[in-house]
């Protein structure tokens, strides 16, 4: 008997996924206090990895005149001064394939793109306030903000920003949101094997059993579980430092897979990763600091690995179409960690949020042999290799400019400004923005692998994101999936902004499907009263 009241619709995770999918079960027509949604995290871990989050949503539009409507940042003189080119769903979709090396799903994929319009608009209209990206998405080139990269969106206050949007429309819907109750299990009914309910347990070791009529998971990845990380990403996975939340340790995905005989889909070694401060504690990420430990500034400057060597091209794309990657990259060096480098002109375009003195450890030099001496004081194995693989760098910069005279440094574009000159180049070239560390100050910060997301996870319907089955080849009848639990979409790198994006499409699917579903079997209005927990 549990002393919970039974929701209609269980949901599952209170992060960005979580929330979409129980506003849009409210916006379907299910009474709020009817919809439950749990997260086995205490209160004041709310909002799985989207608290962690820059709010950054990637999402198609008509240029500056469709976005202007939703965002709250720009005056008409500001507007004035923008260069915001159109972002066209061929565009986005291209983008997908081409950073997911043509893996990706196209039937989720179309429904992602051809979405995400819709869908920040949405969540606009639900009260989640937007703003044009300017520090992380837009250089200033004679005087004007030119965008780049295909995304331009960004939430308030990031991810603390969304959160706190979606869980006040959830409050003013009377959608209920209970805290440390994890789900346990899912029960079906053996005879259709329909979802028929759940078991959850409470911080306080009770557990309750509850009915409902649907299920949505958007309990994220398995990125918070050393052990599943070694298991499916590989070996060294388990020394990953963690960016998000601790409570994202995948047991959703196995009860799923295990005990429902859910459908895996999407790529289970791959995950999101990026280059992040090595001085970051391990296990999770830090709610004040938050996004400030990611440091991607690498395509202005260089990366060398504690060999002293160049590893990566750190300019083959803009960063929002590397970053995701090059956490594997740094990950794969000896120690798992890497030095980024700049001179004066790189270091004076870091983003402060990334770089400033007090959110990481500036190591400052007049030349870049004292740049090496500190280096090695912090691990790095071979200053006379840093420092050859730094003059090496330059020498290649040069040519490349004595001989392509008419290219020009650009960060707003990819520029073409390279190390491939006509005689020789670098074993490992910088495709862009390629300038020689030859002013100081110098500055280095050390940067080890922090992981984001993982990319397996389940296979779903894209109309309804509900979960398929792969005994029977169909939808498991009232369960749904969505956010980092949907696989399918990401393969190996993802494109910034995705992952919100993601989560408000298929989480809206899955709130309307689960809605649809509780209208045809007549049970509408269960719990409406409130829980006593
Ligand atoms: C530092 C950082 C920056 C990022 N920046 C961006 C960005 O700017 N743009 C972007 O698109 N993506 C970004 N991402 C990726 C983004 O966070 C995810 O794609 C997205 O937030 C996932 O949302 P979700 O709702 O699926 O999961 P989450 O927001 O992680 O929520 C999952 C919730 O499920 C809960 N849970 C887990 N297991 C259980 C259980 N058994 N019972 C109950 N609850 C459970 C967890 O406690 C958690 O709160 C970033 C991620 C990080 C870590």
């Amino acid at each position: 008997m549990s002393s919970m009241p039974d929701p209609t619709i269980l949901v599952v995770g209170s992060g960005n996924a979580g929330f979409c999918a129980a506003l849009s079960a409210a916006e379907s027509g299910i009474p709020g206090s009817s919809i439950l949604l749990i997260d086995k995290c205490p209160e004041d871990w709310a909002g799985g990895n989207s608290y962690f989050t820059a709010g950054a949503f990637r999402a198609t539009h008509d240029g500056l005149t469709d976005i202007l409507p939703i965002v709250n940042n720009v005056d008409a003189q500001t507007a004035a001064h923008i260069d915001l080119p159109a972002y066209t769903e061929s565009e986005f979709l291209s983008d997908l394939k081409r950073v997911t090396e043509g893996r990706s799903s196209p039937d989720l994929g179309a429904v992602l793109v051809g979405e995400s319009n819709a869908a920040v608009k949405w969540l606009h209209a639900l009260g989640v306030r937007f703003q044009l990206s300017f520090n992380r998405q837009a250089y200033r080139v004679n005087g004007r903000f030119k965008f780049w990269g295909g995304l331009c969106l960004k939430t308030q206050d990031g991810g603390k920003g969304l959160i706190s949007d979606l869980s006040a429309a959830a409050k003013q819907r009377g959608i209920r949101v209970h805290f440390s109750t994890a789900l346990t299990s899912i029960t079906t009914d053996p005879s259709t094997g329909r979802i028929t309910g759940a078991r959850v347990q409470h911080a306080t070791g009770r557990e309750d059993a509850l009915s409902c009529t649907a299920l949505v998971l958007a309990a994220g990845g398995f990125e918070a579980n050393p052990r599943l990380r070694a298991q499916y990403l590989g070996p060294g996975w388990d020394l990953a430092h963690v960016r998000g939340t601790p409570y994202n340790t995948g047991e959703c995905l196995s009860l799923c897979l295990d005990a429902l005989h859910a459908r895996s889909a999407g790529h289970w070694s791959g995950c999101h990763s990026v280059a992040w401060d090595a001085a970051s504690p391990p296990a999770s990420g830090n709610r004040s600091v938050s996004n400030e430990f990611t440091k991607s500034g690498y395509p202005l400057g260089v990366m060398l690995n504690a060999h002293g060597r160049r590893f990566v091209d750190e300019g083959i794309d803009f960063r929002n179409f590397t970053y995701a990657k090059f956490g594997r990259a740094i990950l794969e060096q000896d120690g798992g960690v890497a030095f980024q480098v700049w001179d004066k002109k790189g270091a004076g375009m870091l983003r402060e949020e990334e770089y400033r003195a007090d959110v990481v450890e500036r190591i400052t030099a007049d030349s870049i042999d004292e740049l090496a001496a500190k280096c090695a004081a912090k691990g790095l194995q071979s200053e006379e290799r840093f420092v050859e693989t730094i003059r090496a760098f330059n020498e290649a910069v040069y040519a490349f400019r004595e001989e392509n005279p008419e290219v020009v440094f650009d960060p707003a574009v990819k520029d073409g400004l390279g190390t491939r000159f006509a005689k020789r180049g670098l074993e490992i070239p910088k495709s862009n923005w390629a300038r020689a560390l030859d002013e100081p100050p110098f500055l280095a910060v050390k940067v080890t692998c922090g992981i984001t997301f993982t990319f397996g996870g389940l296979a779903v319907r894209p109309d309804t994101a509900g979960v398929v089955s792969e005994t029977t080849g169909r939808e498991v009848e009232g369960l749904f999936c969505a956010g980092e639990m949907v696989g399918g979409l990401f393969y190996g790198n993802y494109p910034g902004g995705s992952g919100l994006t993601s989560g408000t499409v298929f989480g809206r699917r899955a709130g309307r499907a689960a809605a649809e579903l509780v209208k045809r079997s007549g049970e509408g209005g269960k719990g409406t009263t409130q829980a006593k927990i």
